[in-house]
């Protein structure tokens, strides 16, 4: 009867995170599904046994001056707002120093591009939040990699399409281990990234445009803000194509490193 064995390993799962004093509704513990939900989505913790599970990830789109040259679209903060776009949770890949994540060359792309970010962690709700109190927001942070189709970004770019087939991409969204650094908030760290060895990103995080304070209260109006919330903050300048068999590596100052190995495409 393979609808039972379902049944049964998933009143299983259940009972197991019940016993390790996981909160799991009553409903939740009872709900039956077609089929095994999927696992949420989560990454490790820096000097903790319990992960941090993921509710979103939001990025924030041209926030260094010098990528935003490269890209054709330098930024007056004075007249223009901030921007962002999401990457589905299911995209995400952990990585570390000594954890290389690997994963295929993707379809339907022919200029596959890292971006190296600092990313924020959200642990606290919040809607509206001011600037003056956007810190209390503030889980931890992380270094990551936006990898993203250029070819299909700009296509989509300039024919004013959504940006998704170019930056919601499967396993295309590296992160690091969450660091833990509450009520936190970071105005400097060299940012940096190479491939094969080769420096290809350089720049610190005090160049952001809209800075960590900023990006909180402004997405804020926009989002309510959940614990497990993902901000990938922006790359600097000197983004680039990656084929099979690179390796990529970056870090921010005082925060986690990321390690990518391109594999074969599918
Ligand atoms: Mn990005």
């Amino acid at each position: 009867m393979p609808d039972q064995v379902g049944h049964d390993s998933l009143i299983f799962s259940g009972t197991t995170a019940l016993a390790g004093m996981t909160a799991f509704s009553l409903n939740e513990l009872m709900t039956q599904y077609l089929f095994n939900p999927p696992a949420v989505p989560s990454l490790p913790i820096r000097g903790q046994a319990e992960r941090f599970p993921i509710n979103r990830i939001f990025c924030v789109g041209r926030n260094y001056h010098a990528h935003a040259v490269e890209m054709g679209r330098p930024v007056d903060k004075s007249v223009e707002q901030a921007f962002y776009f999401t990457k589905s949770p299911q995209t995400l890949v952990e990585s570390g120093v000594d954890h290389v994540a690997v994963v295929a060359y993707p379809p339907r792309t022919s200029n596959y591009h890292f971006e190296m970010e600092l990313v924020l962690a959200i642990g606290k709700a919040g809607f509206r939040v001011s600037e003056a109190n956007a810190h209390e927001l503030v889980y931890g942070y992380a270094a990551g990699l936006d990898m993203t189709r250029r070819d299909l970004q700009l296509v989509a770019r300039d024919k004013g399409r959504p940006w998704d087939t170019g930056k919601d991409i499967e396993q295309g969204s590296v992160c690091s281990e969450i660091v833990p650094m509450p009520g936190v908030v970071i105005e400097r760290g060299a940012i940096a990234l190479e491939v094969n060895g080769a420096t290809q990103q350089s720049s610190d995080v005090n160049k952001l445009i809209w800075n960590i304070r900023e990006i909180i209260a402004d997405l804020s109006t926009y989002y309510h803000l959940q614990p497990g919330d993902l901000i990938y903050t922006g790359t600097p300048e000197g983004v680039g194509a990656v084929v099979t068999g690179d390796k990529i590596s970056g870090r921010v100052e005082g925060v986690a490193e990321v390690a990518l190995m391109i594999g074969a495409a599918e």
